[in-house]
């Protein structure tokens, strides 16, 4: 949240206990269903993604008690970590972060959803690793839509070229796109990256529909997922609402 005014800010308390996780997890959801609603959608076709990063294991396990079977993680060290500890679990990883092609064995070796898929290197490494370990893995292609030098994800005009490329992957499931939104308390600015992302689906799906997949939708972030589901988006990533606020600053995760 950069040129955010932090008194607009919501707060987020930290949830340690399981009954803190049902608390937060119910107040979100139920954002989530009222904002589906709003916008004349079923609250049954957006999926919560609980993001866990920088929380330590002790609290993860109270999150997994209260009902969170599927945990996003920006980074493959701290995902592997987590899945590594708390294998006794029922609990699924997805890596939502730029991908490292170094990293990609560990990620076809445990993740069970990658979002951040935005360049054929990383795709042609995946798959390899995934069909030596006869898997296969679900993944969203990320695309930035901000246009700021900071996210990750393909420009809107890279996209069709790569899309056409992953069929020759055929270990890799692609389920649709995912992006971050700009930062910012402006929905005037925040919302235009949400559409921009549900255009491109769209025009995909119009041309060739076997290249997207379901044609989901990731978008939407703590502070602007009611925005993200009114424009369409099929899965919310939420870390602090649930979790509570995180002490490490964002440029830990998309360079700034
Ligand atoms: C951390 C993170 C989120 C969640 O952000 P919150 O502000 O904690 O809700 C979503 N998507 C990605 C890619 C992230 O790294």
């Amino acid at each position: 949240m950069t040129d955010a005014d932090p008194a607009n800010q919501p707060q987020y308390t930290t949830a340690v206990e399981v009954d803190d996780f049902r608390r937060n997890i119910a107040a979100v959801q139920a954002k989530i269903d009222a904002a589906a609603r709003r916008a004349g959608r079923d609250p049954g076709d957006v999926r919560l993604l609980p993001v866990s990063k920088t929380v330590p294991e002790e609290r993860i396990v109270n999150a997994v008690a209260a009902g969170c079977h599927q945990l996003g993680e920006n980074k493959v060290q701290e995902a592997k970590r987590k899945h590594g500890n708390l294998s006794d679990l029922d609990v699924s990883w997805s890596v939502i972060g730029h991908l490292q092609t170094n990293k990609a064995k560990d990620v076809a070796a445990f993740a069970g959803e990658f979002q951040a898929l935005d360049s054929l290197r990383v795709a042609e490494a995946l798959d390899r690793r995934l069909q030596a370990a006869g898997r296969s893995l679900d993944v969203y292609v990320q695309v930035n839509t901000s246009d700021e030098e900071s996210k990750y994800g393909l420009t809107p005009d890279d996209l069709p070229a790569l899309l056409k490329q992953l069929p020759n992957y055929s270990s890799l499931r692609v389920r649709g796109l995912m992006t971050l939104a700009l930062f910012s308390d402006d929905v005037d600015r925040v919302r235009p990256c949400f559409q921009l992302l549900r255009g491109l689906r769209d025009r995909i799906r119009d041309e060739d529909p076997d290249l997207i997949g379901d044609g989901g939708l990731s978008m939407g972030m703590s502070g602007d997922y009611e925005l993200a589901i009114e424009e369409g988006s099929t899965c919310v990533r939420v870390g602090q609402a649930i979790f509570g606020a995180r002490a490490t600053p964002d440029s830990m995760y998309w360079p700034s």
